[in-house]
């Protein structure tokens, strides 16, 4: 389903964001995660594309078997890093010959330890991107990322936006945002959104910690994010690894249950490929179908 009638016909959309796995094991634990997710029919799923385009045939045969297998919409992310405008052109056929409706474009990570530089011939900017898919499929459905607490490598906070407004005046029909642990930033982005003149849904972005390596991997992805001391504190306070998933699992369904009392557009969760937590989360909210939680 394109993603404008996703956000018409869900008070809230839930989401969730998986990765392409890397051996055929890992994929079938994948579909067991999807399988064990479906029953809170999501508005839509993700599958991320490596950093430095790494997993980008992975994640191409990832995003066709879940549009083959299941009745989940799949948004394909698809970056600028490392690809001509002709290499992006064919994933592009190949995404619209496949029945693919949704992308969320973005500029991309580079690969560990480098700066990001377009390729001759490339895109510089994730607008630019969205942009190009709006003129050559119009068809498409094209989400785009935002940040809370800002992006590392713009430190100017009033430029942000506008550059943001500038994806979205170029097509975009939604903005997915960066993790997040403190709603108040997403309040307070929101509300920068709005005096920017961006209209579009913007979807929050939320990650259950589920133990101190995964939130070291978290800080080091998601640069610029917050955590708060107040998280900090109850995560040390935790006696074992259990205790920690249990505080991470907790946090993150308060943001979840917060952000629905401020009736947000949507909420994806970052789900790792597991299911543990997310089932975690959704039960301690009472339901067992996201569809009427509003
Ligand atoms: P842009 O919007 O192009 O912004 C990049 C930087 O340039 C920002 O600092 C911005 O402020 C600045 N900028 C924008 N326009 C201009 C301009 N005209 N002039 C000067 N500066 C400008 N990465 C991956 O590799 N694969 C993924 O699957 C992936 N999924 C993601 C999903 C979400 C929801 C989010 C929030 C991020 C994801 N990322 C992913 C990370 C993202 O690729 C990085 O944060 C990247 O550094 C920026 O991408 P962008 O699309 O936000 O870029």
């Amino acid at each position: 389903m394109h993603i404008t009638k996703i956000f018409k016909s869900h008070t809230i959309a839930y989401s969730f964001e998986l990765f392409p796995p890397k051996s055929q094991e890992a994929s079938e634990q994948l579909f067991a995660t999807i399988s064990d997710l479906s029953p809170l029919e999501l508005a839509y799923v993700s599958v991320t594309y490596g950093a430095g385009g790494s997993t980008r045939d992975l994640t191409h045969d990832l995003v066709v078997r879940i549009q083959r297998e299941t009745d989940l919409t799949v948004v394909s992310h698809l970056t600028c890093v490392g690809s001509t405008k002709d290499e992006i052109k064919s994933i592009l056929d190949t995404y619209a010959e496949s029945g693919i409706e949704n992308i969320l474009s973005l500029r991309g990570d580079p690969p560990k330890g480098k700066v990001f530089e377009p390729v001759p011939g490339g895109f510089g900017y994730a607008a630019e991107l969205v942009a190009f898919i709006r003129k050559h499929y119009p068809q498409m459905g094209i989400g785009v990322a935002g940040y809370p607490e800002g992006h590392p490598e713009t430190p100017n906070r009033l430029l942000e936006m506008d550059y943001l407004k500038a994806k979205v005046d170029a097509g975009a029909d939604y903005i997915c945002t960066q993790l997040f642990f403190d709603n108040n930033a997403f309040y307070d982005f929101s509300e920068r959104c709005e005096l920017a003149g961006i209209r579009v849904p913007i979807v929050a972005g939320i990650a259950p910690v589920t133990s101190v390596k995964l939130m070291e991997r978290m800080a080091e992805v998601s640069a610029g994010t917050l955590f708060p001391a107040r998280f900090i504190k109850a995560l040390r306070r935790a006696e074992n690894e259990d205790y920690m998933k249990k505080v991470g699992i907790h946090w993150a369904t308060e943001q979840v249950r917060d952000l629905i009392d401020h009736n947000v557009s949507g909420i994806h969760l970052y789900t790792l490929n597991k299911s543990n937590a997310t089932r975690q989360i959704y039960d301690s909210l009472g339901v067992t179908t996201t569809r009427y939680l509003v």
